[in-house]
């Protein structure tokens, strides 16, 4: 596989924890921080770690920025700082830019400079955890984008011992089953015939408007 070069600006708690987590799946990282100190911090954890001001457009270019495939720009409460380098990166043609907003506007606002993805990193726990909370045979649910996406699900009782065509989950919910984590494998494509076992884990995709109903059948049947 061939590496991808990723850039990191701002190292608060998610940014760290990104650009930490990228390295370790040996890939290449270079992570920007206005703070020294944040840059000792990370230095023996990342490809390479640079202290400067990245709205600073001149020390971007001399980074060459331009080369880089993915920048996560997580700066989040400075939001002129945060748009001005989201708006630099794109700029300077980063193929996939991904940035972290701290409220929706400023989300609205990052998305419209172009940014590809801007993650709510406390907004987006909650969603998750709140779904975990109200069932508890939902494990997670991710939204993919404001009109589609997945959710981990424990199979209700009344599903196990019968096979996903028994159960009819496209045709009564309008969801599909993509996935099932089994002990050991995780079947990518099972097939209308697969039997549900109880320790599966079924990952289904489907709008968010189908996953919200089906939820709400799942919580009111519990
Ligand atoms: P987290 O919640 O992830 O811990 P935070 O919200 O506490 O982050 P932020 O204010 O979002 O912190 O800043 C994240 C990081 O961005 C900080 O380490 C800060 O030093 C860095 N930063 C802020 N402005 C700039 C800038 N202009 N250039 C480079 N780094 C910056």
């Amino acid at each position: 596989m061939k590496k991808k070069q990723f850039i990191t600006i701002g190292l608060g708690r998610f940014g760290a924890s990104i650009a930490k987590t990228i390295y370790s799946l040996g890939q290449d990282v270079l992570v920007i921080d206005i703070s020294e100190d944040k840059i000792q911090e990370i230095v023996d954890n990342v490809t390479h770690a640079v202290q400067m001001d990245a709205t600073d457009e001149n020390a971007l270019k001399c980074l060459g920025v331009s080369n880089f495939d993915v920048a996560i720009v997580t700066i989040g409460s400075n939001i002129q700082a945060s748009t001005m380098v989201t708006l630099l990166v794109k700029e300077m043609g980063v193929k996939y830019i991904v940035a972290k907003a701290t409220s929706d506007l400023h989300a609205k606002i990052l998305y419209k400079i172009g940014a590809d993805k801007v993650i709510l990193p406390e907004q987006d726990m909650g969603i998750r955890v709140a779904h975990n909370l109200v069932s508890s045979n939902i494990l997670d649910h991710i939204e993919l984008s404001s009109d589609y996406g997945m959710i981990e699900l424990e199979p209700p009782y009344e599903w196990i011992n019968k096979s996903l065509r028994d159960i009819k989950i496209r045709g009564k919910y309008g969801i599909n089953i993509v996935a099932i984590k089994g002990d050991k494998n995780v079947n990518i494509s099972p097939s209308a015939d697969y039997i549900i076992k109880n320790t599966d884990i079924l990952v289904a995709l489907g709008s968010n408007e189908d996953l919200s109903k089906f939820e709400s059948i799942i919580v009111e049947n519990k």
